[in-house]
């Protein structure tokens, strides 16, 4: 059978250098994307997929799966990889835990990935409304597995403990790029403020795993890639996922692609990753961090 494939341009909403063909995928279902996005619209919630302008769209929306991201849609951080619009946050939604919870069921979903912009206007950066949230997915749906991917919460120790006290399956945290580029990346935060922040996770939840993710094609040597992958195995990190910088814009806010990795670079690092001790490495050109992420909460369970 001859699968129906989009043209890789259509991923590539910032109409930048033509992507390689290892990015070509199957045509998506629309009927299902529009569906989606009527449950996403009707409770009045965000996802990371839309804001982000995610390549896997097509995937993980005709499979059902979406990441749900809370805490407004604006962000108070601007990175120069992100699509999510900068700027003065939304008021906090209090009734959004119970949405997002209610969406879930919904959804039938089994496992879910809750993430939210930065909010560093808030006094405990949007911590307890995580853990609301948690509760209310917890209460309606108990069964329901939970991944959390938080900012930084500027590494303030009190809001770590409530989202670590939440309890949810997996906490990540994206150190996004290699220590170099990290200013330049995302000027708002600091390389090691990021290692210290899944270190105490570890120390504070045993029993939840720690992930982190950060992308490639951003100028960075084999060499920093490696340096990167031992730090973060130092700091508890027990699930890792890379995937390939896609530039969301030709703004000059964001920053340009300087390489694109092939599909067997990302095997290699892969390999790698294991080989070094991390628990599961999930590592492709489209490769996001809640891609396929049940699998790799499942894959980390069993080792
Ligand atoms: S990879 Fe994550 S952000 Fe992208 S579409 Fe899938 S669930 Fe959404």
């Amino acid at each position: 059978m001859v699968m129906k494939t989009c043209a890789p341009e259509k991923f590539n909403p910032g109409g930048l250098a033509k992507l390689p063909a290892w990015f070509k995928q199957p045509l998506p279902d629309m009927d299902k994307i529009r569906a989606m996005k009527e449950l996403f619209r009707a409770s009045g919630l965000h996802t990371v997929c839309e804001s982000a302008h995610c390549p896997n769209m097509g995937t993980c929306w005709g499979a059902g799966v979406a990441t749900f991201m809370i805490l407004g849609g604006t962000c108070t951080r601007a990175c120069r990889f992100c699509a999510v619009p900068a700027g003065r946050p939304d008021l906090l939604d209090p009734h959004e835990p119970e949405h997002v919870a209610q969406t879930i069921e919904k959804l039938k979903l089994r496992y879910v990935v809750i993430t939210s912009v930065a909010r560093d206007d808030l006094q405990d950066q949007g911590a307890g409304h995580f853990a609301a949230t948690i509760r209310a997915i917890r209460d309606l749906t108990p069964d329901v597995k939970i991944e959390v991917l938080i900012p930084d919460f500027s590494a303030q120790e009190e809001a770590l403990k409530v989202l670590s006290d939440a309890a949810p399956e997996v906490i990540s945290h994206n150190i996004e790029t290699v220590r170099r580029l990290s200013r330049h990346i995302r000027p708002q935060a600091f390389h090691d403020r990021s290692l210290r922040v899944l270190r105490r996770f570890r120390e504070l939840n045993p029993l939840a795993l720690v992930k982190s993710s950060f992308m490639v094609g951003l100028g960075e040597s084999q060499e920093e890639i490696m340096e990167l992958m031992q730090e973060l195995l130092k700091a508890g990190c027990q699930i890792l996922t890379i995937g390939q910088y896609l530039a969301p814009t030709q703004m000059k806010r964001h920053v340009p692609v300087v390489r694109f990795l092939t599909p067997e670079e990302f095997e290699r690092l892969h390999h790698r990753g294991m080989e070094m001790g991390f628990k599961y490495v999930e590592s492709g050109p489209l490769v996001r961090s809640s891609y396929i992420a049940e699998k790799g909460y499942r894959e980390a369970l069993r080792r």
